[in-house]
């Protein structure tokens, strides 16, 4: 193919995957071919400048004001804005408490607070992009009704938000995509450099969402867990909200349904949440775990903790787990266990309050005596 084929085919190539995803008929049509050739094919520009164009184009999105904002407004339009003053008053209240936990862990958030918003789709989602541009849908507050599992969610973008994972991989992804229309000449070419800006543009919205790479996922989940440490949220929610993906079949390999993330691009959700209970049990600093519904300590059955409050056995089970961690890691297993108003306590830890199908707070609150 002659340099000029290929370019073009490449540059018509993003443009349609560009109008599948993003459906901007004008941005497409400015970048069709017929326009291209129009524009004529420039010869001269080397990789390096190239490059140097990308970056300054994720730069602008990731780190400038005035790129952030056009980011979060191409979100909003995109997207849809949910007024739902519920869903709204909820989102502020867990970016005001989370992005304290964040700071306590990364304080260069205080630079770069996020720009949030609730999206008008009803998918159980959530999305980070460049620049702290943050959504999280309605169809996510509809379906997940617990504060602390919506934090976790929360939490896991806010990861994706504080590496730049969106700008790292758009870097990648940039260069491979532009710089292979041009690379493979002796010569080396490009089209007008307000062509090329477009293109990198749109590139750089159509992939401005988290989620893809596991090396990223992975590390987007153990930072929201940290945050989690670092609020008054329950650090068990990160676990619960992953088991309630799996009895939802969000996640998993066999599933159609409606993602949280993009189940083809995140681990699926047993796995990560069999990452959360270890780390659980790390910061409990190993004294506490559960498994299918029924908490250990020191290796002794605690109890077999009941479906209650809208939750299974095991999703509530990480509500418990997560309070004994914190009580554990704060040292207030030092302290006896007692009952208060009908909650099991762990020195000031509250831990459990006892639903229909669990034992007595009081029956909890002795075994648990005897086996801290
Ligand atoms: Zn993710």
């Amino acid at each position: 193919m002659s340099l000029k084929k290929r370019f073009l085919a490449t540059l018509t190539a993003a443009a349609v995957s560009f109008s599948l995803t993003f459906g901007a008929p004008a941005a497409v049509e400015a970048a069709s071919a017929g326009s291209l050739i129009g524009a004529g094919i420039a010869i001269g520009m080397q990789a390096a400048q190239l490059n140097a164009q990308i970056n300054q184009k994720i730069k602008h999105y990731d780190e400038t004001e005035e790129g952030r904002q056009e980011l979060y407004d191409s979100f909003r339009q995109k997207y849809g804005v949910s007024e739902d003053p519920e869903y709204n008053a909820l989102l502020d209240r867990v970016m005001a408490n989370l992005t304290k936990g964040v700071a306590a862990v990364d304080p260069t958030i205080n630079k770069k607070p996020y720009l949030y918003f609730v999206s008008k789709q009803n998918s159980i989602n959530a999305a980070c992009s460049m620049g702290h541009v943050m959504m999280v849908n309605a169809g996510t507050f509809k379906k997940i009704t617990n504060e602390d599992e919506i934090a976790a969610i929360v939490g896991h973008e806010m990861g994706h938000g504080q590496k730049n994972h969106v700008a790292k991989s758009n870097k990648k992804r940039l260069q491979k995509e532009v710089t292979a229309a041009i690379a493979g000449t002796a010569v080396g070419a490009t089209i007008g450099g307000g062509q090329l800006t477009s293109i990198i543009t749109q590139v750089a919205l159509n992939h401005s969402v988290a989620h893809g790479d596991r090396k990223h996922e992975t590390e987007a989940d153990l930072l929201g867990f940290e945050y989690m440490t670092h609020t008054k949220y329950n650090p068990g929610a990160c676990a619960a909200v992953m088991q309630k993906f799996v009895e939802m079949e969000i996640g998993s390999k066999q599933s159609g349904a409606a993602a949280f993330f993009n189940p083809s691009d995140h681990p699926d959700s047993a796995k990560r949440r069999d990452t959360y209970v270890k780390k659980l049990y790390e910061f409990s600093k190993n004294h506490v775990t559960a498994k299918n519904g029924v908490i250990t300590v020191n290796n002794k059955t605690l109890i077999k903790v009941a479906a209650a409050d809208g939750m299974s056995s095991a999703e509530r089970s990480y509500f418990v787990l997560g309070n004994l961690a914190s009580a554990y890691h704060h040292g207030q297993n030092k302290h006896a266990a007692t009952v208060e108003n009908g909650t099991v306590m762990l020195g000031n830890q509250p831990i459990i309050q006892p639903a229909e199908g669990d034992e007595s707070a009081q029956v909890i609150a002795d075994r648990l005596n005897a086996i801290k």
